[in-house]
């Protein structure tokens, strides 16, 4: 991995204030842990907290409303991701797509609209059970990642991939790492492809059932620069173990 591996941790629609000490302890331990770059997504309501009480991690928000504007009750827009001291955002998760009927071109619209405000994105992108038993799951990304990136000037800069297979979220399943591998290095041809060079830097993480016990291995996968982490993000203590194993392998 040329950079530093990115790790960040999901969590989903779980937090309330009673978490901001898993948030502390987890920036605490990045302290040390310096090899591995971190950040956490919670949900909306603690990123301002998070990012008050947090030194060294990067905070981030789960999703985004592709515009501006004030007849959106119930949304968020990029720019107010962003007072909230968001640095980034989610875009494009599984769950979204299928709960929420999201599009790739509604994740490409909110892609763009995050950038435009100075955001950085993670964009996931990830096969079906279905796809992967049919032989075509790197057809299916490749599409997805075709109709979802965003083309925005200097997007290279700021974008993050997250391949993350829908069977693997939750599941306790993961790809060999020999899987893992020929996905990320199709879907770097596709980032320089799109980007031209800026493609060849650009992060691609791996997310669905890391946890500290598989983590450096996974993390050893051709191509991977780094986590998203669901459930295993959501105590320090196992959190930690994956950072630690990213480290590690810098070491
Ligand atoms: C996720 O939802 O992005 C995810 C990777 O979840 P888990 O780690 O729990 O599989």
């Amino acid at each position: 991995m040329a950079q530093r591996p990115y790790i960040v941790g999901n969590w989903k629609m779980h937090g309330t204030r009673a978490m901001l000490s898993e948030a502390r302890a987890i920036d605490r331990a990045a302290e040390r842990l310096l090899k591995a770059e971190v950040a956490l997504a919670p949900p909306f309501t603690l990123i301002h907290a998070i990012r008050r009480e947090a030194q060294l991690i990067g905070v981030g928000a789960q999703d985004c409303h592709p515009e501006d504007g004030n007849e959106h009750t119930g949304e968020i827009s990029p720019a107010m991701v962003k007072d909230a001291g968001a640095g980034f955002v989610i875009v494009g998760h599984s769950e979204r797509r299928s709960q929420h009927h999201e599009t790739d071109a509604d994740v490409r619209a909110k892609a763009e609209a995050a950038l435009a405000v100075g955001l950085g994105v993670i964009l996931c992108v990830g096969e079906s059970t279905s796809q992967r038993d049919a032989g075509e799951a790197e057809q299916a990304v490749a599409a997805r990642l075709d109709g979802s990136l965003p083309r925005a000037e200097h997007a290279a800069e700021r974008v993050t991939i997250a391949y993350e297979p829908l069977w693997c979220i939750g599941s306790g399943c993961t790809p060999t790492v020999g899987e893992i591998g020929a996905m990320h290095r199709m879907i770097r041809a596709r980032l320089v492809e799109t980007y031209g060079p800026g493609g060849a830097a650009v992060r691609i993480l791996y997310g669905g059932s890391v946890k500290p016990e598989n983590a450096a291995e996974l993390l050893g996968a051709d191509e991977v620069g780094g986590a998203l982490v669901g459930g295993a993000s959501l105590t320090a203590e196992n959190f930690l173990g994956i950072i630690v194993a990213a480290a590690e392998r810098e070491a």
